[in-house]
């Protein structure tokens, strides 16, 4: 089966902690699940050489998570081996004074890809409706309009050619722990501790539940989400990577035509 139907979110199924552990395409031998990612990463990065020199279509990979889930670490490794000519990574933090003058969407509209371009956003405009709802800062009626805002702008950006994949990095609340302690214990690692990332732990719950509706609120067949179980590491690399590749082979990429004329060129001396 396609990691690309295994992973893709379903209507009825809810983010339940005990679902981020699995990790069917891991073997568990380290070495060679780590061969395989970077396998992944280099096709995604031949892939990319096409697309980039097609200059046509867009791709749009959004990464959501908890604290902690390894948004970073994917991009290291698996978008590690793209040109970094064609790929813009954007990090969406908590929005400024002027950001927060503007509707939610247009900060993020300004960083979409162009043509031949990949963008990767570590957070996004999913955060808008995670962050304020689990908040009580917006009630139900806002949130559902934000959703109905948000259908409308990716189903706008796929009829204009970009290729939507939305990746939510499903961690369990135990497996975070581990990592903010491993942070804690590593001075070097001091730096990335954010002292708010244990406050808005206590809304663990919270934040599945409105995962579970934003996800199942605008998943589309133009727009899919994907619920990635993220606890292993190499699980989530070798999951995302999968998708990625199928993704990019079904888009059936081609180098334009040759220019006849070019063979008969003589470069002057
Ligand atoms: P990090 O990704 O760890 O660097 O942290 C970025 C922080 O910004 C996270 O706590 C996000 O939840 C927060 N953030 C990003 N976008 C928004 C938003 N639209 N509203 C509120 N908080 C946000
Ligand atoms: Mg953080």
């Amino acid at each position: 089966m396609k990691a690309a139907e295994r992973f893709r979110a379903r209507g009825t199924q809810k983010i339940r902690d005990k679902d981020a552990s699995d990790a069917p395409l891991a073997t568990g031998d380290k070495e060679r699940d780590e061969r395989q990612v970077m396998e992944l990463a280099k096709k995604i990065g031949e892939y990319q050489d096409i697309f980039y020199a097609e200059h046509r279509r867009k791709i749009l990979i959004v990464l959501q998570g908890m604290d902690t889930s390894g948004k970073d670490g994917t991009i290291r490794k698996v978008f590690g081996e793209l040109d970094p000519l064609g790929v813009r990574c954007v990090s969406f933090k908590v929005p400024t004074t002027v950001e927060r003058e503007h509707d939610f969407l247009w900060r993020i509209h300004k960083e979409v890809p162009g043509q031949g371009e990949m963008a990767i956003f570590n957070r996004s405009h999913y955060e808008d409706v995670l962050v304020p709802a689990v908040h009580g800062l917006i009630g139900d009626k806002e949130r559902k309009r934000r959703y109905a805002q948000i259908r409308d702008f990716e189903h706008m950006l796929a009829e204009n050619g970009t290729v939507l994949l939305k990746f939510f990095l499903h961690i369990s609340k135990a497996e975070q722990k581990k990592r903010l302690e491993a942070r804690l214990a590593n001075p070097d690692k001091h730096w990335k501790v954010d002292p708010n990332d244990l406050a808005e732990r206590q809304y663990w719950n919270d934040y599945q539940q409105m995962y579970d509706k934003a996800i199942h609120e605008t998943d589309a067949d133009h727009a899919p989400w994907y619920v990635i179980p993220a606890d292993s590491k190499d699980h989530r690399n070798l999951a995302i990577g999968s998708i990625v590749v199928e993704t990019m082979k079904e888009m059936k990429l081609a180098y334009p035509p040759p220019n006849e004329a070019y063979f008969k060129v003589k470069v002057p001396d």
